[in-house]
């Protein structure tokens, strides 16, 4: 009879806890429910990068003076820079410069220490090619300008993760009622039905 009732009693107890677990586990969700959905529809909505983020380089040609500073400093000698000395003008001459973004580290050395500033950080980020000697960018490529994600008509910026209010340092904790830049899938949605609306 005693170990009857001990089972029994067993059994509640884990009765009583697989009930906590359940309760537990659903707070969670409940909880996820109250959030704003910070999953980015890439490539539709791109998040703002941050001032100082480090893309894709920017090289000035004209700027250059072929010191070479840039190569010594780099952790893997990349930049190539090629002169030729110029006998009548007594100076060097920049032919060629080129980056291979498939190497590079992004660590910032070479704009860090370039004397005459002609080396800078874009917030260009997609590099993805098919085949990875496309990522070696001449002084051509190196000096075309980026094209901003606040500026493209066709991508919503999202200011999440690196513009959030002040004191918010987690994109979580954000009222889902807060302004937000772009729009949740579910506006999108909603817009594009009533476009579709005013066409008929
Ligand atoms: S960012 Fe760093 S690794 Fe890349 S080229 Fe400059 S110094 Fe070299
Ligand atoms: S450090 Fe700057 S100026 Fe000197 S070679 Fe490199 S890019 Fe040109």
């Amino acid at each position: 009879m005693f170990k009857f009732l001990q089972q029994v009693s067993n059994y509640a107890k884990h009765t009583i806890l697989a009930g906590q677990y359940i309760g537990q586990g659903l707070s969670v969700t409940f909880d996820h429910m109250h959030r704003r959905p910070v999953t980015v529809q890439y490539p539709y909505e791109k998040l703002i990068p941050s001032e100082r983020f480090r893309g894709r380089i920017h090289f000035e040609f004209d700027k250059c003076i072929s010191c070479e500073v840039c190569v010594r400093v780099c952790p893997i000698n990349l930049p190539v820079v090629d002169w030729e000395f110029n006998q009548e003008f007594k100076k060097k001459e920049l032919k060629h410069y080129s980056i291979d973004f498939g190497v590079c580290i992004f660590c910032g050395n070479c704009v860090e220490f370039c004397p005459t500033n002609c080396l800078s950080f874009t917030e260009e980020y997609e590099l993805s090619v098919y085949d990875r000697h496309e990522l070696n960018f001449d002084s051509v490529a190196l000096g075309r300008l980026p094209e901003k994600v606040t500026l493209n008509l066709m991508v919503t910026a999202l200011r999440e993760l690196v513009y959030l209010p002040k004191d918010v340092l987690n994109p979580h904790g954000i009222p889902a009622d807060e302004h937000r830049a772009g729009l949740l899938p579910s506006e999108m949605l909603e817009q594009a039905r009533e476009d579709k609306d005013d066409v008929n």
